[in-house]
């Protein structure tokens, strides 16, 4: 087992999803036969059950649905990182639709509940591991 805690961007399921962060694309799988955006990325669509799901780029714009500062690293990679806030982003497309992230280039005083942010793509490494390109969020400038 990795001791990265990143992602691994090679299974089948989500290579998409990293694909498109490698070039600075928000992808979600949409549902063809009822055009819900799904995620997180399964092989059937949870609202029809069809199987026909297609990677669609989205804006990258969304709102601050939750968050949460972390002031402790609970563990020792992130240590450099606190404080930095984690939370959930609601996708302009479809609000339903939260991706779990990380803020970044903004302190986390600095973010509200529903404040528009904004996509961006960053290369994340720990230690001698794996680079993973993953989207954070900022806020909209
Ligand atoms: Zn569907």
């Amino acid at each position: 087992m990795s001791a990265s805690p990143l992602p691994d961007p090679t299974l089948e399921i989500t290579r998409p999803f990293f694909e498109g962060a490698a070039r600075r694309e928000l992808r979600i799988p949409r549902c063809r036969a009822c055009g819900v955006l799904v995620w997180y990325p399964r092989p059937r669509c949870p609202a029809c059950d069809a199987d026909a799901l297609a990677w669609n780029t989205l804006s990258g714009r969304g709102t601050v649905f939750s968050f949460a500062v972390v002031r402790r690293a609970l563990w020792k990679p992130f240590a450099d990182r606190v404080p930095y806030a984690t939370g959930l982003v609601a996708l302009e497309e479809d609000r339903d639709v939260r991706l779990v992230t990380t803020f970044v280039h903004c302190s986390p005083e600095e973010l509200a509940i529903d404040q528009p942010v904004r996509a961006v793509f960053e290369p994340l490494r720990f230690g001698d591991g794996p680079e993973v390109v993953v989207p954070l969020f900022a806020p909209l400038a």
